[in-house]
């Protein structure tokens, strides 16, 4: 049976829980224990699929389908284990599950109330897959005292004495404010936040305190004798130059240590951090830097693309540089000449997204690329653009564009590259879509298989004919158009293994320009870059050799 550590957070938000869970998931895979994660989200949407990126970041999808929070994507880049659709929940899924089956009568005429009834199905999500692993972690999203996060913590705590005794720990991760004026790290928040786990039942086994200074030895003892804590268990949480430094940095301050103690694990087995020292060192000693613009649509909000920078220094790591990413908005040149914006970088990453904002912006950028032989990179609707490009500028197709926006209502005549998908197959069976679905989880989403062209780039960059990458899509290349656009160049190198659906495209007379239907972004990780970016940053550098 799994051992579980809730790890919770007050004072204030931001403070990095997701990331000190993901580190502690990393320490205690390196000390030979094996780990997953969860995230218990209080809002109520049912997942983020249909939350707006400028108001939650990126939407992470998992193998199985799932759209999650992002921080499935820290747990995944810091441990390697692939995320799954039971390591997400949030209230409004707890609670339309409840709904469904107070109307199906499953609760026999009860009256449904949120303890027990919602409580008890939060329970049995943590429950899901204990018998699997060594540890879990289970992250609360939000900060203690929110409203709508009472029925989590109020499971949890109902959670661990279900369990026998010494099965959970309880981590908290606070804030320690510095007061200039006084030159003084003040405690006094962090105990207020304490009283009120306290006052819910649970008292934290593990305080991380988060701080902008040192934390002296004196303030350490007064926190751990005001808010009930051992001295060792209060660990310092400064910050850092990268997040990848996260597990050596807590693993210097104690955190793996503190939470086998309060475990009674002993001896505790002695931790390798042979590819946490790599890592640090791919990150220290770089020879280089090369500048890669990013042209999006979400680019206020650099949360909006987490997995795309992510991925882009995990290639700089592979290849020693430092990758300075650059947010460009493409809607500014949506209707003006795009070379004055784009001029000067190494390489340019059109990333997914939803809606025609920016979009004639982005098939310009392709177009630039194209023409001044810029490594470029297309994900999801940024290959849709590169198709569009290619269709409208080179296959002589110049009303080309996407049923997504030019559009099903019949905006203006156009000829659909990029249509409305309403049927594939995943495993056996047939899926189908209607042009009315909801717009919650009905997209193509999750792992699928593609099979690539032997003597492709992209073929060589795998090593591999075949592939497995995540999907998040409503709208296809139209394979209609292939022979037309390969005969002008573009080749499709990718198929899904029917050989109907285009996966991946590319210029064969360029020197790097690919365009991918799905997000490879999602499965990189410091310690194995995703080829595709590792090889996308070597074409960077060689542009940047060339300049
Ligand atoms: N909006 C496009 C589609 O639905 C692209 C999606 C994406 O980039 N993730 O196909």
């Amino acid at each position: 049976m799994a051992r579980y550590v809730f790890i919770t957070g007050g004072v204030v938000s931001s403070l990095g829980k997701g990331l000190a869970s993901a580190a502690l998931g990393a320490l205690l895979q390196a000390r030979g224990f094996s780990v997953r994660l969860r995230k218990l989200d209080p809002y109520l949407n049912v997942d983020p699929g249909t939350m707006s990126p400028f108001e939650h970041g990126e939407v992470f999808v998992t193998d199985d389908g799932a759209e999650t929070d992002l921080d499935l994507g820290h747990y995944e880049r810091f441990t390697g284990v692939p995320a799954r659709m039971t390591d997400s929940v949030s209230s409004g899924r707890v609670y339309s599950t409840v709904l469904e089956k107070e109307r199906r009568g499953d609760y026999l005429g009860k009256t449904i109330q949120v303890v027990p009834h919602v409580t008890n199905e939060i329970k049995e999500f943590l429950h899901v897959g204990d018998d699997e692993v060594d540890f879990m972690l289970c992250e609360i999203g939000g900060t203690v005292g929110d409203i709508e996060g009472l029925p989590f913590f109020e499971a949890i705590r109902q959670f661990s004495h279900d369990k026998p005794r010494g099965e959970c720990i309880f981590m908290h991760l606070t804030l320690l404010p510095y007061l200039a004026a006084s030159g003084e790290l003040k405690t006094k928040p962090t105990q207020h936040s304490v009283k009120e786990l306290q006052s819910i039942g649970i008292a934290p086994d593990i305080l991380v305190c988060r701080s902008e200074h040192p934390i002296p030895e004196k303030e350490r003892a007064k926190i751990a004798l005001f808010c009930n804590v051992r001295k060792e268990a209060v660990v310092a949480a400064y910050d850092l130059k990268s997040i990848y430094e996260a597990p050596l940095a807590y693993h210097k301050q104690g955190l793996d240590q503190a939470v086998l103690d309060a475990f009674n694990i002993t001896p505790a087995p002695k931790p390798d951090l042979s590819v946490w020292n790599d890592v640090y060192d791919r990150i220290h000693t770089t020879d280089g830097e090369v500048n890669v613009a990013i042209v999006g649509k979400y680019t206020q909000l650099e949360d909006a693309y987490k997995s795309f920078k992510e991925a882009l220094t995990h290639g700089g790591m592979a290849n020693r540089v430092k990758v300075n990413v650059s947010w460009v908005d493409a809607e500014v040149f949506d209707s003006e000449d795009a070379a004055p914006y784009l001029e000067g970088y190494h390489a340019i990453l059109v990333p997914g997204g939803f809606g025609e904002r920016g979009t004639e912006g982005k098939i310009k950028a392709a177009q630039y690329a194209r023409e001044n032989n810029i490594p470029y990179f297309g994900i999801c609707l940024g290959m849709q653009m590169a198709v569009i490009e290619a269709a409208r500028n080179v296959a002589g197709i110049s009303e080309a564009g996407s049923e997504e926006f030019d559009h099903e209502a019949g905006k203006k005549r156009f000829e659909p590259v990029v249509y409305h998908l309403k049927e594939w197959v995943q495993g056996n069976a047939k899926v189908k879509r209607k042009s009315d679905d909801d717009k919650g989880g009905t997209m193509r989403l999750g792992s699928y298989d593609a099979t690539l062209t032997a003597g492709s780039k992209v073929a060589e960059i795998y090593g591999s004919l075949a592939i497995e990458e995540r999907h998040r899509h409503r709208y296809e290349v139209d394979t209609k158009y292939r022979a037309q656009l390969e005969d002008a160049g573009l080749r499709f190198s990718g198929m899904s293994p029917d050989g109907k659906l285009p996966e991946i495209v590319e210029w064969t007379d360029h020197p790097w320009f690919i365009g991918v239907q799905f997000h490879p972004e999602l499965k990189s990780k410091p310690f194995a870059p995703h080829p595709l970016f590792a090889d996308f940053v070597r074409a960077a550098v060689e542009a940047s050799r060339l300049v």
